[in-house]
């Protein structure tokens, strides 16, 4: 199910990364590669795993980091789920998730539907929203 990452994906990370004068060493380029990569929303440790053959200097900690980096420049987003670890996600339009809560699989869903619901009042309670994903939890087609 995956699909290469286009050359044109990856230029225009390179050119994007030169416009904001992020440094773009080899190892942001091979983990932003894999991740942009994949659709399965991997966590830090499978990517590390992924990459452990091509580029086997590279510690699980600078994997950590390179992820978080690309997070903090809006080049991939974190997946949240209590109680779960991090999982990274290379698309970072609004799109929301299916979650199976038995196998832990995670599916994109874009549903303009589901993206056109009323924001709560936050602001009462002193929060702004910043952005939302909804996550609809369930069993896949494999664990049903
Ligand atoms: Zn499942
Ligand atoms: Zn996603």
């Amino acid at each position: 199910m995956s699909l290469r990452p286009s050359p044109d994906r990856l230029a225009a990370f390179a050119a994007e990364c030169r416009r904001r004068g992020v440094a773009l060493t080899v190892q942001r380029r091979a983990v932003y590669a894999e991740l942009a990569d994949r659709r399965d929303h991997p966590t830090a440790d499978q990517v590390h795993d992924a990459l452990r053959e091509r580029l086997p200097g590279m510690s699980r900690a600078t994997v950590y980091r390179v992820l978080e980096t690309l997070v903090e420049q809006g080049f991939a987003r974190k997946v949240h789920h209590p109680g779960a670890v991090a999982r990274f996600d290379p698309m970072t339009t609004r799109h929301h998730h299916l979650v199976c809560d038995r196998c832990g699989r995670l599916v994109d869903l874009e549903d303009g539907a589901v993206s056109a619901v009323r924001l709560p009042e936050a602001g009462r309670r002193g929060f702004e929203i910043r952005d939302y994903s909804i996550s609809f939890t369930g069993l896949c087609r494999d664990c049903r």
